[in-house]
This record gives structure tokens, C-alpha cells and sequence, in this order.
């Protein structure tokens, strides 16, 4: 196909080549595929075969003007569309049909003048990108209210085929997806969820410095090695005790929220990327659009708040398809932050969905069968084997073994403590701790 030779890739990887057809023939089209794919292509190719421009709606503006710099880089016209004053000359040249490729915000896209749209689609129009799509339903996790009004523009943008593309979806939020953008008998496109060069590990832990001490030296045995490491932390205070542990040991690590400015976070960002540092640490603000082929592990300081998102961030480890680990550290008191994540200005539904990436989340963690195989289900792909042999579990020492004894034990020593104590005590006795007096 011609415009391939522009990114330097020989061959299409699995489903591309299917999906760019299909929207050449104007048909809708749904993709969901796993980050690191390659769903870019799916967008960026048809307007170099059709030289029409191509209308691409993403959420996040650094991750836009990231692709707009290396399109350029590859010699192709592309541009972003912000509310800078700048823009109306981008505008006035995107109406001549100009660029191959414009990014611009939901928000912006949905107060465009119609005008604007009638002289663009008379330039001609190849497809309209709804980038990151599980934002418009409440059933995802990352639920954005602009998203649900993109289904108007259908009716400016009469004969552009619509082209909806996710890394995550459970069918619920693939339905809502089809209907709340309208997509006529779209072409569904579900590639594996499947990467299998992931390890994937949980452990639990007691929070405090000794654990903190123990993660540190972690990370200082995944530095030695090559490539990078991002470790996710659930609150910015966290973010600060392991990069504050790590640069105490010398080890150069970035950091990553949402408190700090973006120029900041934009100069971190940068560092990482170059390898300049090869560790971030970062709250789950360190999201979407970081794609960097090599990094090696990724560490989970916490339960994350969905399944969903535990995917997606795991994700972004061994992009380049070389075997690397996810490890997740979760405390007990993780489990109890329920309705803390519950706001009030949230829907039932979307109270409901968040209640239930929740608890799914915490059952991957307290999980003794196969971490993939929970994972793959969760995103409703079935994954025959029982075993995968690249998750702890799988691995044959921590195969299930029979605790009746030490049940018997521990429920025994509950008894005892009469139920007035928490967990704690019981478990002190049977280690025989000093502090774990039984009660009288
Ligand atoms: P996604 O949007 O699905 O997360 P990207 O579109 O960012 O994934 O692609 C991930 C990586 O795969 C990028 O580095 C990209 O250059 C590379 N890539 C995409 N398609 C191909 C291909 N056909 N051959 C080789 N590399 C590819
Ligand atoms: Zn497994």
C-alpha cells in the first residue's frame, strides 16, 4: 500500500492492513487494540492514500502535539488545531484541504463553526478519528462528558466514515461506544489483549520504611539492567517518599503528577523519554501517549483503581515486545477506599461501573489461579489454557498448596481473641510476636 514506506515499516502488523481498507471504503469502523499496537497507522495511513485530510479527536494535548512533531518528522502535513490565536491561520489552511493530518480536542471539535466543516469536507475528508474512545461511555474508566456530544458532528460530516479506537474495552463500553457515536454496521475490529512478553506479579505488603527500603533496592536491581522503569504510586505524597529513597541512594529518577506545573511535567516527560532518567515515578497522571519502547518493568506502589487502568499502565512495560515484568504491590488497607472514588456528581451508572473495576481489581490481587488468564476474561476474551507459565502464579512455587492447617490455626486463634481485635492480633499470637498478648 502506498504512504507505508513514509513510517519506514516493511509489513503492517495483524489487523491493520483490514481496518485502513475498510475506511477507505468509507465504512465506520471500531478498533480495539491493545497499547502498542499500532492503532496510530490505522488513521495516519488513509489520508496519505486517499490525499484527503484525515480529522483526529484525542483527549490529550501533549499526546497530540507528540504525534504532530513526528508526523513532521516524516515529512507529512499534520497539525493541531488548539484555541491559541495561531489557529486561524491553521484553520484557514486546513479549508484548502492542506493537511493530511489535524488533531484537535473534543471540546474544540464540537465548537467548530459549521462553516468551517462544509469547506473542509468540500476539500474532501477521509475520515473522522474518535482516538481513545472509551471516554465517551461511563462504563470506562476515564469517562469525559465532551466526548459524548462528537455523535453531532455526523450530521456535518455527512459521508466521513467514523473510526472509534480503544485500547480498553469490555462489551458494555464497546456497545455504548456504537451507539453513542452512531457508527453504522461499523467493521469491529478486537485484537488480542494478549502480551505475552508480560510477566505479571502481585505481592502484598505492609506499608512503611521497610517496605519502602525493600522497593528501592528493587528498582536498583532493575537500573543494572537495561532499559527503563515507571513506578506507579496512588498518591503524589508516595511519589515523593520513593523518588525523595531513591535519590538518596543516587539514583537519578524523575517524577511525575498532577500538582505539578506543565512545564515541569513536560520536562520530566522529556528526560524519560531521551533516557535521560530511566526511572519515573509517577501517579497514574503519567498516562496516555508514553511510548517508549523499552521499558522494562513497571512497578504498581498500590492497588490500582480499575482493571482497566492496571492494563493500560502495565501496558506501557515491553513495548517492543521483549519479556518484561509488571509487579503489584497492594497493601490490605488499599481495599477500603471504595467511596472515596465515588464523587457525588457521578451517576448511578457510573458509580456502579467504578464499584465494579474496583472490586475487580482487587480480586486480580488476592487471585491464586492464572494473572492472564483473569486479565484476558476481564476484557471478555477467553484464554483456553488454564496456565500461562509467565505469571507468578503459574510459576510452579507458587502453585495452590493446602493451608487447612494454618486455617484451622488462624480461625481458632480469632476465636480466642474473642472478636474485639483486628486481624492483626490473631496473626501476632500465632507468630508468637511479643506484642501479640492474647487478651484475658
Ligand atoms: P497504539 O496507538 O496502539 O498504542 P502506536 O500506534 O503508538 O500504538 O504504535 C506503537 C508502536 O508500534 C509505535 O512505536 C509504532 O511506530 C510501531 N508500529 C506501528 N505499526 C507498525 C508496523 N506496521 N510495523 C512496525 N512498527 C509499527
Ligand atoms: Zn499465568
Amino acid at each position: 500500500m502506498p504512504g507505508l514506506k513514509y513510517f519506514g515499516y516493511s509489513v503492517f502488523r495483524p489487523y491493520q492492513k483490514d481496518v485502513i481498507q475498510r475506511i477507505i471504503e468509507k465504512r465506520d469502523c471500531l478498533v480495539v487494540m491493545a497499547t502498542g499496537s499500532g492503532k496510530s497507522l490505522c488513521y495516519q495511513l488513509p489520508p496519505l492514500v486517499t490525499g484527503k485530510t484525515a480529522l483526529v479527536v484525542s483527549p490529550l494535548i501533549s499526546l497530540m502535539q507528540d504525534q504532530v512533531m513526528s508526523l513532521k518528522q516524516r515529512g507529512i502535513n499534520a497539525e493541531f488545531l488548539g484555541s491559541a490565536q495561531t489557529d486561524s491561520s491553521v484553520q484557514t489552511k486546513a479549508e484548502t484541504g492542506y493537511f493530511q493530518l489535524l488533531f484537535m480536542t473534543p471540546e474544540k471539535a464540537c465548537i467548530i463553526p459549521i462553516s468551517f466543516w462544509s469547506k473542509l469536507l468540500k476539500a474532501g475528508v477521509c475520515l473522522f478519528a474518535v482516538d481513545e474512545a472509551h471516554c465517551i461511555s461511563e462504563w470506562g474508566h476515564d469517562f469525559r462528558l465532551e466526548y459524548k456530544q462528537l455523535d453531532k458532528l455526523r450530521t456535518f460530516l455527512l459521508g466521513v466514515p467514523f473510526v472509534a479506537l480503544t485500547a480498553t474495552a469490555t462489551e458494555k463500553v464497546r456497545i455504548d461506544i456504537i451507539n453513542s457515536l452512531k457508527l453504522k454496521n461499523p467493521y469491529v475490529t478486537i485484537a488480542s489483549f494478549d502480551r505475552k512478553n508480560l510477566f505479571y506479579g502481585v505481592k502484598v505488603i505492609n506499608r512503611g520504611q521497610s517496605f519502602v527500603d525493600e522497593l528501592v533496592q528493587e528498582i536498583l536491581k532493575s537500573v543494572a539492567g537495561a532499559g527503563s522503569i515507571i513506578v506507579y504510586c496512588m498518591t503524589i505524597k508516595d511519589v515523593e517518599e520513593i523518588s525523595k529513597a531513591l535519590k538518596q541512594l543516587g539514583v537519578k529518577a524523575g517524577t511525575y503528577h498532577g500538582q505539578m506545573g506543565s512545564k515541569a511535567r513536560e520536562e520530566a516527560h522529556r528526560l524519560f523519554i531521551r533516557d535521560e532518567i530511566r526511572v519515573m515515578v509517577a501517579t497514574m497522571a503519567f498516562g496516555m501517549g508514553i511510548d517508549k519502547p523499552d521499558v522494562r518493568h513497571v512497578i504498581h506502589y498500590g492497588c490500582p483503581k480499575t482493571l482497566e487502568s492496571y492494563y493500560q499502565e502495565s501496558g506501557r512495560c515491553g513495548r517492543d515486545g521483549i519479556a518484561s515484568v509488571c509487579w503489584l504491590y497492594y497493601a490490605r488497607s488499599n481495599f477500603a477506599k471504595g467511596d472515596f472514588y465515588c464523587g457525588e456528581s457521578q451517576t448511578e451508572n457510573q458509580r456502579t461501573a467504578i464499584m465494579e473495576s474496583l472490586l475487580a481489581a482487587q480480586r486480580y490481587c488476592l487471585l491464586t489461579t492464572c494473572r492472564r488468564k483473569f486479565l484476558l476474561n476481564h476484557f471478555g476474551e477467553t484464554y483456553s489454557a488454564e496456565t500461562c507459565g509467565n505469571c507468578d502464579n503459574c510459576m510452579v512455587s507458587n502453585r495452590e498448596r493446602d493451608m487447612s492447617r494454618e486455617s484451622y490455626l488462624l480461625m481458632t486463634s480469632i476465636q480466642a481473641c474473642g472478636g474485639y481485635w483486628g486481624l492483626n492480633m490473631p496473626i501476632d499470637v500465632l507468630r508468637g510476636s511479643r506484642v501479640g498478648t492474647p487478651p484475658q
